[in-house]
């Protein structure tokens, strides 16, 4: 009995991950049996005709089975691109996700010397931006000391930790010093959104990066409400929400005295990020 090809056992693990109620089954298959056979994943077609090796199938196949238990693609390869660089990931850390790159397109729109990073998690924002401002240095806490480590990983990868200090600290706690840039992708999801996420966040992904367990909207709470004493006085605070709580959060800013006060939006066209400047 001659081994199946490479395109066979792909068609059979897309099957089963369809199966399984993944929601791109073509394309996980193609990228684990890259991974699994440690080929590009755009050199795959190359390799479809062929037959595949024993071990290579077997890693494929065990691949598939964590996927169909819907494991994120990003933890069975390590990795996610964000911002045209690939960041280590697990499941200590928020994946990296593509409507986050909003935040660092506004970041980047204008200068700036000092950042901070509230919630650094796999370190994705903090990275980017001194990874695109070579004379900028930074800070990033987390509560959680994984995703710190994971954080300084990705500082050491893309170059840029000697210009990075990661810290543990539940927000402000152990920051000191002044910033001209705050940003901060917080857990923004309500408790019973939580409910209705897909199994890859809910699973694998750490529920303290995803919501409060209350409303969704604390983080903006203690930003708002603190970042004044850790801004310098032209300076701006940029946080991610969700495509939901653009007024909530808008209004949680302006209560606590901030000045300026502006939404943008992602590429999808939904609310995705607010800038707040001249604090009371
Ligand atoms: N954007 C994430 C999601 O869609 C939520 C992450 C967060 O709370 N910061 O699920």
């Amino acid at each position: 009995m001659s081994a199946p090809t490479a395109a066979q056992a792909m068609a059979a693990a897309a099957a089963r991950l369809r199966a399984a109620g993944v929601p791109d089954p073509a394309r996980d298959a193609r990228l684990l049996l890259a991974h699994a056979a440690s080929v590009d994943a755009a050199r795959i077609t190359l390799i479809a005709p062929e037959e595949i090796a024993p071990e290579i199938a077997e890693r494929f196949e065990h691949l598939i089975a964590l996927r169909a238990i819907r494991v994120p693609v990003s933890h069975l390869v390590g990795q996610r691109a964000f911002y045209g660089r690939d960041f280590k990931v697990s499941a200590d850390v928020l994946d990296p996700r593509p409507e986050t790159e909003t935040l660092i397109e506004l970041a980047l729109a204008d200068p700036f010397e000092r950042v901070l990073d509230l919630g650094v998690g796999s370190g994705c924002i903090l990275v980017t931006l001194l990874a695109e401002r070579g004379e900028a240095r930074g800070v990033g806490v987390d509560m959680s000391e994984a995703a710190c480590l994971q954080a300084s990983a990705n500082a050491v990868l893309h170059q840029v930790a000697g210009r990075a200090e990661i810290l543990q600290s539940d927000w402000f706690e152990a920051v000191e010093g002044r910033f001209d840039l705050i940003v901060s992708n917080p857990p923004y999801l309500a408790a019973e959104e939580m409910a209705q996420v897909a199994p890859e966040l809910a699973r694998h992904e750490p529920a303290m990066a995803l919501t409060d367990g209350a409303d969704g909207l604390s983080a903006y709470r203690v930003i708002a409400g603190q970042a004044q004493g850790y801004l310098t006085a032209a300076g701006h605070v940029m946080v991610e929400i969700g495509w939901q709580q653009g007024d909530a959060v808008q209004q949680i800013f302006r209560d606590a005295g901030w000045g300026r006060v502006t939404l943008a939006q992602d590429l999808d066209g939904r609310a995705r990020v607010i800038t707040a400047s001249d604090p009371a």
